[in-house]
């Protein structure tokens, strides 16, 4: 296929591509074919990959803040320019609709990088009060090398918010795309090669989890780990560094809750619960996945849910009106059909859905599924999916809503529909959760701090949090007298 040419193959250290040890073969998930073959990264090229990071440390560092942000702006229009071949590339690799990638993936990777390559001007220190004659300061340094851990389901915007933040605060960065969706990362290293971006500033090294991941989690030259994927791998990530003594941020699952009250219209409702939850095919941290509606209000928004669910068009992930692709992996598919057949067994109702998606016979299309009155305590209640799959419970009171949404352990993010003002305040702030969203549903912002509690992680990216979460303080005690 012609996209394909258009991606160097390798791994991308100290500013060229060098062949990696171990080829492995892509799936289209939409066409269950290869799509082509990728090099993974063993343990030695990671250690090459992090060697690179260090030796470019001083010299990047040592650039003033507006230096290493005028970098960053020349990535952005680099991404600019190539916007429609890192969207293609995205939606062929991922499955997802090539007009989501041209709306919300790529410009968010865009902005990002725009938005650190600036904000990182008005990056400082503070002078503190101290008693006595003397001069007391910090200064808000970079770790040295900072590792990049990202998941598949937005690869490339998920890499510059951890890229953009890193090397703009003054570190040199090892990204580490996953095994599965490495193509518009090694697109990003094509794009810094032409650049002539500094040497060894940002190394991509498409990888396993086992050896690459966990080798960059203990590598002696690594100074932080940055990880976003999953609860269970975040657990493993996070105590391989802290028996390092690395620090780390770990952006991880979620479970999201969307509380719909009897105050708002429930066709206008929906619009937002089916967005929460059906864009790239239920593959998002914070999918609002769990709906939780007024009895009063419930019937009408499912009636509503489910007309929009029937008028989506599914298919290939590069239509330009596709709204449906297929999940991302034979695995993600397998894993969301098993959860809506227990769900169905253990006496949830399948309002629609349910099953592989009718009039696709390969790929891994599963139908936008809906399941009303499960078990709260079901797996498909409580478990994060990641599928197409919103599970409705319904309540009487707010003391119920509240307390259905406080029933998980994961704490990423939820919503709240109500044009009462002290009720969403009061809920908002009863959430455990690192991000409430009122009568709308996963708007994001590089400004806006992003981040989970709980089993959801901890740690911020994005804003001036998910900068400064890249230095490390350093006070300088000078005495007057
Ligand atoms: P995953 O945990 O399987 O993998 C994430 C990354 O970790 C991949 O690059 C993978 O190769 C690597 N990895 C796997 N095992 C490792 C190990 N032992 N040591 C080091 N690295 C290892 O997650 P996934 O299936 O790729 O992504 C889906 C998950 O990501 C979902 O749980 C989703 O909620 C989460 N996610 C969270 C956010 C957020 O910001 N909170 C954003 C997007 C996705």
């Amino acid at each position: 296929m012609d996209l394909l040419t258009e991606v160097p193959r390798g791994l991308f250290i100290d500013g060229t591509f060098h062949p990696g040890g171990e080829r492995a073969a892509l799936i289209n998930p939409a066409t269950e074919e290869v799509l082509c073959e990728v090099d993974l990264a063993r343990s030695e090229d990671i250690d090459a990959a992090v060697e690179a990071a260090r030796r470019a440390v001083p010299a990047w560092r040592s650039l003033s803040a507006a230096e290493r942000g005028a970098w960053l702006l020349r990535l952005a229009d680099a991404l600019a320019v190539h916007r429609d071949l890192l969207a293609r590339l995205e939606a062929l690799n991922v499955g997802k609709p090539i007009w989501e990638c041209q709306r919300i993936d790529v410009p968010a990777a865009i902005e990002a990088a725009r938005y650190f390559g600036g904000v990182v001007r008005s990056m400082h220190g503070a002078v503190l009060p101290t008693e006595g004659p003397s001069l007391t300061y910090t200064r808000a340094e970079p770790y040295g090398v900072v590792v990049a851990i990202v998941p598949w389901n937005y690869p490339l915007m998920l890499a510059l918010w951890k890229i953009a933040p890193a090397v703009a605060a003054g570190n040199c960065v090892v990204l580490k795309p996953s095994e599965l969706t490495p193509l518009t990362a090694l697109l990003l290293g094509r794009l810094l090669e032409t650049l002539q971006f500094p040497s060894g500033v940002i190394n991509i090294v498409p990888g396993r989890g086992v050896p690459a991941g966990e080798r960059l989690c203990v590598h002696p030259e690594v100074d932080f780990v940055s990880f976003t994927g999953s609860t269970a791998t975040g657990q493993r990530v996070g105590s391989l560094a802290a028996a390092h003594l690395k620090p780390q941020s770990l952006e991880l699952g979620g479970k999201s809750a969307h509380l719909v009250f009897d105050d708002v219209d429930p066709v206008h409702a929906a619009r937002i619960v089916f967005n929460g939850i059906f864009l790239s095919q239920g593959q998002m941290c914070v999918a609002g996945s769990r709906l939780i509606v007024h009895q009063r209000v419930a019937d009408a928004l499912l009636d509503e849910l489910t007309r929009r669910v029937a008028r989506l068009p599914v298919g290939d992930p590069l239509a330009p009106d596709t709204r449906v692709g297929p999940q991302a992996s034979a695995a993600q598919f397998a894993k969301t059909l098993r959860y809506v057949e227990e769900a169905a067994a253990a006496g949830g109702r399948i309002v629609t859905g349910g099953g592989r998606a009718p009039g696709q016979e390969r790929g891994y299309y599963v139908a936008p599924t809906v399941v009303l009155d499960p078990d709260p305590d079901a797996p498909v209640v409580q478990d994060e999916i990641f599928g197409p799959v919103l599970t409705v419970q319904r309540f009487a009171d707010d003391d119920e809503a509240l307390a259905l949404a406080k029933r998980s352990r994961y704490g990423l993010a939820a919503g709240i529909q109500t044009h009462r003002l002290e009720r969403a305040h009061e809920i908002a702030a009863a959430l455990e959760v690192g991000t409430v969203w009122v009568n709308t549903y996963g708007l994001m912002s590089p400004a806006v701090p992003y981040g989970g509690r709980r089993a959801s992680g901890y740690g911020r990216e994005l804003g001036l949090e998910g900068l400064y979460k890249y230095t490390v303080t350093k006070a300088v005690w000078v005495a007057l007298r």
